[in-house]
Order: C-alpha cells, then structure tokens, then sequence
C-alpha cells in the first residue's frame, strides 16, 4: 500500500462487535478471562489495549516497519532506548538536539554511569572518531531542532552498522511522509506524536518504531514494566490524526517554503534556516533524502539582538508564542528560553544556537495570512 493509503487504513479494522468503520475507544483497564490465561489476547490495559493496539500497527506500517509501540510521550519513548544501555555504555549523539532528549541524557542517565558525548553529524569523521569499544547506541535527529541541519541518515548508520552499534533516529521533524530511517538503515525509529503525527496540539504521546523482534521484545518488555502508556482516548485522536498526516504534510512543506522565500528577502533578517533553500549548507542532501523540506523554519534578526527578537514575537498574532510544534495552528517560540532552556548557554552557542533566533512551525492556515502576520510583527 502506498503511504496515504496506510495513513488512512493501516490498524484500523471494523469493530468486530459492531462493525463500526472507527476503532473504538476501548475505556477499560481489564478484560474478562473465560478460565485463568484464556482470553482474547487482552488482560491488562498496559500490556494492551485494543485500541493502542491499533495505533501501534497504524504507525509502525507507516514508518516502513514490523513493530510498533506508543509511550505517554516522546520522552518516555526515548527513556525506554535508553533503558537498553547499561553502566559503563557510551552514546554518540548529534550536538543539535531537542533540549529535553539532552536533558534526559545527561541529567537522568549520566548518573547511571553512561557517557554522552555531542558531536556535529553533518560528515560521518566526526562521529567515527568518537566511536570506541564502549560505543553502544547512535542517536540523532534529523532535520535537527531548532537549527535544522540535516544529517546523511545512511551514511550515519553504514557506520554503525560496521562497528555493531545501535542506532536511533528521531524522525519527529521530517515524520515518515518525509523520510523513513529504517529504510536507511536505522535499527529504531522514535517519535514524539505530539507533535505532527498528533497534528491537532491536542495530546502528549511518543512511539517507537523498529523492524527487529528482538529489539521490539526487549522494548516492549520495558514498555510494560516501566508502564508509560497512554490512554485509549488519547490513541482514538492520533489514530484520527494521522488519516490527515499527508494532506497536512503537504501543506505545512508549502507554506514553509513561502515563509521561508519571504523570511529570506526580507532587509532586517539576518540569517533563515530552511532545509529547502539554495544556499542551507545541506540543500543537495535533504533533495535526496526527503521527499520535500519540512514545515519547521527558524531565523535570526540582521542585528542579532535579543530584545528585538522577543518583540516579533511578542507582536506576532496568527504565530502563536507557545512551545511544541506540528499541530496545524502555527506557532512561534524562543529556543533558548522555551525549548531549549535546558542546554547550557555555553553548550548553546557552540552549536550555533543563538539567543535571538526564533523558530516557527508553520501550520496549514492561508499564506497571505501567515505572511500578513509576518510582515506587521517585523515592520
Ligand atoms: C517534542 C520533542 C520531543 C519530546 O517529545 P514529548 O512528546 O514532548 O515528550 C523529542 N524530540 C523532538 C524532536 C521533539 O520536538
């Protein structure tokens, strides 16, 4: 089936009761067994619930994989990577990140004894120098939140894969309409839902993805153990959500790509960050690896100063200033005291993360409007 087709069918079977077209929203925490062990594949709802079963299937056929699990948020999907590792283990990571995937690596894990360092992805040297005997997992993202870089997934991987290391990819940006890393090579695939696969900045929920049983085993095994599921209703709206994911796609990438050609000519921008134009560093690689750009734009002000950047978005109307990304309202926020925050200033700006820049998640509303918005907030 091709990728609109599974957006809107995959998981979703008739009710079987009722026949009902919708995959109900299973309300129960327990299921009745006919003698002790005999039942229909259900006991408990944070073993399995029907209908996070049918989300999970939903998201893992979408990704181009087997095995689907959904967690009550993206973070708690990347605790249970994480969960994997043991003391002593070592972790590769892109130096451009989500400020809370940081925070959990290094204010959570360093204190188990695990070893994070953050290097620039943008050529595979960096990160096979890095490479030792305790190497045991490769986690980036790509495009890269707030900067927007985009890493050479395959290049990446080939390189883990030579050395027998774990890789994950947190697709979260490019979501699989854009991209699928277990098609390049990735062993795990990790989502925050919230955002555009959710799409409607209405629930809190993260996946992962994978195409290794025994991966998918051995997180399922933490899925239930540790226990961060989340509930049916919140399954039944991302179920929803993403029958649209490839209408919404389409046109978060094309009025980003307006916003963007807009943001770029205009006299008082200093610098846009949009993989999709001529002159981003890794233009040739997002065309190859993405099959468009991305609803994700962030820029700095020409004179790069603080004060003015939090006036545009204080000014900005349509652009709502709030943190999270991917529903269809666009949004605005401040990286390095939204977001961000919880990177060190130091840390900040060895990556490229100025104080001024600001980043949009350009939503699917008219574009005269969005550039309206954008226009008044600079004038
Ligand atoms: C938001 C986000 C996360 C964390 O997901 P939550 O659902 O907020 O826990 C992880 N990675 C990226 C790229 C994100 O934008």
């Amino acid at each position: 089936m091709k990728f609109a087709t599974k957006a809107v069918h995959a998981g979703v079977h008739p009710d079987p009761a009722t026949g009902a077209i919708m995959t109900p929203i299973y309300q129960t925490s327990t299921y009745v067994q006919e003698s002790p062990g005999k039942h229909k594949g259900y006991e408990y709802s944070r073993t399995l619930n029907p209908t996070r079963a049918a989300l999970q299937e939903s998201l893992a056929a979408i990704e181009n994989g087997r095995f689907g699990l959904c967690f009550a948020s993206g973070l708690a999907a990347t605790d249970v990577v994480l969960k994997l590792l043991k003391s002593g283990d070592e972790v590769i990571a892109s130096n451009d990140l989500y400020g809370g995937t940081y925070r959990i690596f290094t204010g959570v894990y360093e204190k188990y004894g695990i070893k994070f360092h953050f290097v620039p992805m943008d050529t595979p040297d960096r990160v096979e120098a890095m490479i030792n005997e305790r190497t045991r997992l490769i986690w980036l993202e790509s495009p890269t939140n707030p900067l927007l870089h985009v890493i050479d997934i395959k290049k990446i991987m080939e390189v883990a894969k030579a050395k027998n290391i774990l890789t994950a990819v947190d697709n979260t940006f490019a979501t699989p309409y854009l991209q699928n890393p277990l098609d390049m090579g990735a062993d795990i695939v990790v989502h925050s839902v919230t955002k555009y696969l959710g799409g409607h900045s209405d629930t809190v929920m993260g996946a992962l993805v994978t195409n290794n049983e025994k991966l998918a085993e051995q997180l399922a095994y933490f899925q239930n153990s540790c226990g961060a599921v989340p509930g049916p209703q919140d399954c039944f709206l991302v179920l929803r959500g993403i029958k649209t994911l490839p209408l919404r796609m389409a046109q978060h990438c094309k009025n980003a790509k307006v916003v963007a050609e807009y943001l770029n000519q205009h006299p008082k921008i200093g610098r846009v960050y949009w993989p999709g134009l001529k002159e981003h560093p890794n233009h040739e690689i997002a065309k190859q690896q993405m099959r468009d750009f991305g609803g994700m734009v962030s820029f700095t002000l020409k004179d790069d100063c603080v004060e003015a950047a939090i006036e545009v978005l204080e000014r900005l109307k349509l652009f709502a200033l709030a943190e999270s990304l991917g529903g269809v309202e666009s949004l605005c926020g401040h990286p390095a005291s939204m977001t961000h925050a919880s990177i060190p200033k130091e840390e900040r700006e060895k990556t490229g993360l100025k104080d001024s820049l600001i980043r949009l998640s350009v939503g699917i509303e008219d574009q005269e409007d969005l550039i309206a918005d954008l226009a008044q907030a600079l004038d």
